[in-house]
Order: structure tokens, then C-alpha cells, then sequence
């Protein structure tokens, strides 16, 4: 007879590292991972058949769920947990739509020894292992980025979101100290690029600002803020009385990857804080996107160790004089959920100056519980968070297992793909547009007849005509999206805003967007996209044919 807390333990790992208990814990993951493994197919996006998401899908679910009287045993729980898992999107070559991980096996054991452990990243008595890993990992990172290791800060947090939040907050409180106590002046503004990710909006929102107080920097051709437009909308604002506090460096827009020249962009700054007399203005480089390929920062391109093809090397010398100034910034975030192929959420927050943190810390009266006493040293009472997941051992796990020479590889891949897939895009259709420079996204654009993009972007096209543009292309994404499982485009409907000729009001334009998002999309693939894309084409020109006799 087992007691009653027998049984209940009998739901925990052991205590003492019992064998029979690993084996059946291991036993339980085997399980998990082959019923998984059964599921995939490389010629399909889903484990197993998507459901039929009806209207009532959800509803059904609502009605359906109850928390058992008793508890079932682990075998059904298993069983249950795979009905969540069938139909699920499983990356693999044929997922082309957005920055999505895979996560790596590296990051899955580091996952397992986090959850294992449990420690909590709130201060190192309770974790102490995640509080070495992040410390670990911010001198790494602040080594490439070129932040001195000595005087940087970083921690884990919640995404790039979390990353702007935090640092627009900080700009805030380190210009106007008395904030946090008094509320915030209404007469702060920010400033972004129109393409910059809605990440600051949601953040001039939550902090009070306002979104009013966000102003938005037209983007050049190749998606980058216009610093021209930067420094005229911010002397606007002065002019009206307005303290400029905060500026969004966008590196790596989210569906288009433009770069924001951040070097000329501090010098714009600079200018204008001695001109008119003002604190510094923070800039915070919005890298979520971006931040891994400043791990070519010191690539040699002279000697190329790695032998990149001419082409991969062009692009990656010109991002590398771009991301080699990232350390301009105030601070910055490595997104390792995008293109580090980690978990979600694996996110690193990076200051330049951990002096800075000061203006975000709890006074120690405020954390009664935690932190300020003589044992534990590392405390963070300066995230927006209280308790927090250890995902910087999943990072740290991560950067051990592919080393630099991993990521440089994997992400030059990614550029190899995209420049094979551009070329054979433009050599198989004769009314397709690329409408972004290389990256590990292109974006496109079909037209009815021939390519009209330089004429749109000279806004020389009529609103109608662009509308008109805009639907074909719609049309088009809701019919390749229905096979989706097959293979997945992405698509966004405002890559950017452009003029027309007959009014006053810019036009975004909707474009399909190819995202190679894992190290099975390479380039012995690109055919398959292809044919997908002109079987798809020409159902949509039948169609349309149709509807014209009708
Ligand atoms: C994805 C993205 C974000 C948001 O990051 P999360 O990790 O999803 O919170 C912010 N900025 C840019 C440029 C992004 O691409």
C-alpha cells in the first residue's frame, strides 16, 4: 500500500536520482518524441492533418473542458497532449512566411535544464544557474556588438517588444528622473521609422506617452529611415515646444529588413542636441530582427575563411558596415526566437551602460522578499518582470554548440537561399517585381501585365491603379494561403507607403514575402517554391479570365 503523498510524488522527478524514476521520465519523453516524429512529413507543413477549424471549433472546446474529478494516468495525459499537438505547423523547408525558429537541439536541452532546474531569473538564490548563464551570455553578446563588457548590462526578457518598452522607459526616467514618482511630462516625443515594428506604438500607449507624441521618419528605397526627414520632423517638434527624448533605430525591418544607418543617425543627433541644447537623446537599436548579423562584425572579408560566394559576401559587407556601429546605441536586443533558431521566448536586452538601470530599480524598501541581504548577489529588480524564466541558459547552449562559425554559416545561408530564389523568380515570371534588396526576406510583387514597381515608386500610378495592383496580389496570397500546408508564403499588406499621381493621400503596397527561416530551406529547394508559385499563378489568371467573360 503506497500513502496518499506516495502517490502524489509518484507525479514529480525523484528525489534522490533513483534510477527507476529516470527511466520512467525518459520513457515518457520517448514516447512524446516518437508519436511526434511519426507525425512529420518533409513534404507537408503540419504534424499530421490540420483540423477543420469550423466556426464552432473553439466554442466546442469551451464547452468541452472540465478538469477531471481524479487524475489520469500518464499514458492519457500523453495521449491528450498529442491531440494538442496534430495539425500543428512544423517548420521545415516548406515554411517560408516569417523570422520563425527552429529551435536547435542546443536550445531544447538548455530549455530541459532550465525547466529541470526551475530556478527563478529573479535573483540568484533561487536561480542560480540562469544568473550565471545571463551574465555569461551578456559579456559574449556585448563582446560582438562592441559594448565594453565591463560597463554593459543585459538580462532576459519578454521579446523585442519588451526590449523597446523597457528601453523607452528608461529614456523617459533617465531624462526626467522625478517621472517615476510624479508622472511624465506631456510634452516628450519619439521618433521611428514609418516601416519600424508597432512595437513602439503599443509601448507610447502603455507608458502614457501617447501615441500622438510618436512621430513617423519616411523611409529611402531601401527601407532605411530618411535622416533628412528625422532631423526636419524633430525640429518641428522643438519648435512647437516639443523635448525630443527617444529614437527607434530599426536594424532589420521586420518584413522587408532595411537598416537604419544608425552611425549617421547619431551624428544627426549629436548635431541637434548642441544646436538646441538638449540631454542626450536615447536611441535604442530595434535589432530583434537584425541583431544576429552583427556576428560578422569582424569578419574578414578580405581572407573569407568561411569561402562565401561574391554575391553572399556583397550583401554581408554591407550589413557589416552598418551593424558594426550598433554600439551607438543606448541599447539593443538580440531576438535569438528569430534568427538564432532557439525557443520562444529567448530574448537578451542590452545596455551599454549598466549605470543606466539605476533609473528603472525598485527602491530596496519595495522588495521586501527578495534581493538586499547579506547571500545573493545578482538581483533584478530593475525588469518590468518580477519572477522570470531562465532562457538565458537555452542562449547560452545555443552559442556553445554552434560557436560563431555556426550562426555566420547558417545566416549567410540564409542570403544564399533568397539570392537563388530572386533570380529564379524573375527568370520564370514576367510580371513579378523584387521590391527589396537581399536579405533573408524578399519581398515581391506580381502584376496584371508587366512590372510597374519603378513607376510606383515614382508615384506616377494613379490610386486606382495601385488599389487595383493591391488586389491582384491579395487575391493571389488568399489563394496560395489555402495551401498553406503545402507550402507557406508570407505576405504583409503594407511594405511600404508610396505616392500616386491623381491625389495628396501615400498607399501602402501588399507584397508576398519569402523568409527563409531554417536550415532545411536551401537552395536545392528553390525549384519546388517555383512550381508552386506558377501552378498557383496561372489557377489565379483562369480565374480571373473567367470573371471577365461573366
Ligand atoms: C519581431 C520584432 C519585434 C518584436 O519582437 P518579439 O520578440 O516578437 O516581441 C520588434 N521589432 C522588430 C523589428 C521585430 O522584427
Amino acid at each position: 500500500m503506497t500513502t496518499i503523498m506516495q502517490d502524489i510524488q509518484k507525479l514529480f522527478p525523484s528525489a534522490d536520482g533513483n534510477q527507476p524514476q529516470r527511466e520512467e521520465l525518459l520513457g515518457y519523453m520517448n514516447q512524446i518524441l516518437t508519436k511526434m516524429d511519426e507525425l512529420k512529413d518533409p513534404n507537408k507543413l503540419t504534424l499530421g492533418d490540420m483540423p477543420n477549424y469550423s466556426e464552432d471549433y473553439y466554442n466546442r472546446i469551451i464547452q468541452s473542458a472540465f478538469v477531471p474529478e481524479q487524475g489520469v494516468s500518464m499514458e492519457e495525459t500523453i495521449e491528450k497532449l498529442m491531440e494538442l499537438v496534430k495539425g500543428h505547423r512544423y517548420l521545415n523547408s516548406n515554411y517560408l512566411a516569417n523570422a520563425t525558429p527552429l529551435p536547435n537541439i542546443a536550445s531544447i536541452l538548455g530549455n530541459l535544464v532550465m525547466v529541470l532546474l526551475n530556478g527563478n531569473n529573479l535573483w540568484d538564490v533561487d536561480g542560480s544557474a540562469a544568473a550565471n548563464a545571463e551574465v555569461r551570455i551578456t559579456s559574449m553578446l556585448s563582446k560582438i556588438v562592441g559594448y565594453d563588457p565591463v560597463e554593459s548590462a543585459g538580462y532576459t526578457t519578454w521579446g523585442g517588444q519588451g526590449a523597446v518598452f523597457t528601453s523607452l522607459r528608461l529614456a523617459i526616467a533617465r531624462q526626467f528622473p522625478l517621472s517615476n514618482k510624479e508622472g511624465i511630462p506631456n510634452n516628450l516625443y519619439c521618433f521611428c521609422s514609418e516601416l519600424s515594428h508597432f512595437s513602439l506604438y503599443k509601448s507610447m500607449e502603455a507608458t502614457g506617452l501617447g501615441i500622438n507624441n510618436m512621430v513617423r521618419v519616411k523611409v529611402k528605397k531601401d527601407h532605411s529611415m530618411d535622416l533628412q526627414d528625422l532631423k526636419m520632423k524633430m525640429e518641428e517638434v522643438i519648435a512647437h515646444g516639443g523635448i525630443p527624448i527617444y529614437v527607434l533605430a530599426t536594424m532589420g525591418t521586420t518584413d522587408t529588413f532595411g537598416i537604419d544607418d544608425i552611425y549617421e543617425m547619431k551624428e544627426v543627433l549629436k548635431e541637434m542636441e548642441h544646436t538646441y541644447q538638449l540631454a542626450p537623446v536615447y536611441i535604442h537599436a530595434d535589432t530583434a530582427m537584425g541583431g544576429m548579423y552583427t556576428f560578422f562584425n569582424e569578419y574578414d572579408f578580405h581572407l573569407n575563411p568561411l569561402a562565401f560566394d561574391e554575391e553572399v559576401k556583397d550583401v554581408l559587407e554591407i550589413y557589416q558596415s552598418k551593424f558594426r556601429h550598433t554600439h551607438l546605441a543606448d541599447s539593443m536586443v538580440y531576438d535569438f526566437h528569430k534568427l538564432g533558431q532557439t525557443p520562444y521566448i529567448t530574448s537578451l536586452l542590452l545596455f551599454k551602460d549598466k549605470k543606466d538601470l539605476v533609473y528603472l530599480d525598485l527602491d530596496a524598501s519595495e522588495t521586501p522578499y527578495v534581493g538586499n541581504r547579506g547571500y545573493g548577489s545578482y538581483h533584478t529588480s530593475y525588469t518590468l518582470e518580477c519572477s522570470r524564466m531562465g532562457s538565458s541558459i537555452a542562449i547560452y547552449a545555443s552559442l556553445l554548440a554552434f560557436g560563431f562559425e555556426g550562426y555566420q554559416q547558417m545566416l549567410a545561408n540564409y542570403l544564399k537561399v533568397n539570392i537563388a530564389f530572386r533570380k529564379a523568380l524573375k527568370a520564370e515570371f514576367t510580371n513579378v517585381e523584387l521590391t527589396n534588396d537581399v536579405s533573408p526576406v524578399t519581398t515581391f510583387r506580381f502584376y496584371p501585365e508587366y512590372p510597374r514597381w519603378q513607376e510606383e515608386l515614382n508615384g506616377q500610378l494613379t490610386s486606382n491603379e495601385v488599389t487595383g495592383i493591391n488586389l491582384y496580389n491579395e487575391e493571389y496570397a488568399e489563394l496560395i494561403g489555402l495551401d498553406r500546408d503545402i507550402i507557406f508564403f508570407g505576405n504583409t499588406k503594407k511594405q511600404r507607403l508610396i505616392n500616386v499621381s491623381d491625389n495628396e493621400n501615400r498607399l501602402p503596397v501588399y507584397v508576398h514575402k519569402f523568409y527563409t527561416t531554417n536550415p532545411y530551406t536551401t537552395v536545392e529547394e528553390v525549384d519546388r517554391y517555383i512550381t508552386f508559385l506558377k501552378e498557383h499563378m496561372a489557377i489565379h489568371l483562369k480565374a480571373i479570365s473567367v470573371a471577365e467573360l461573366v
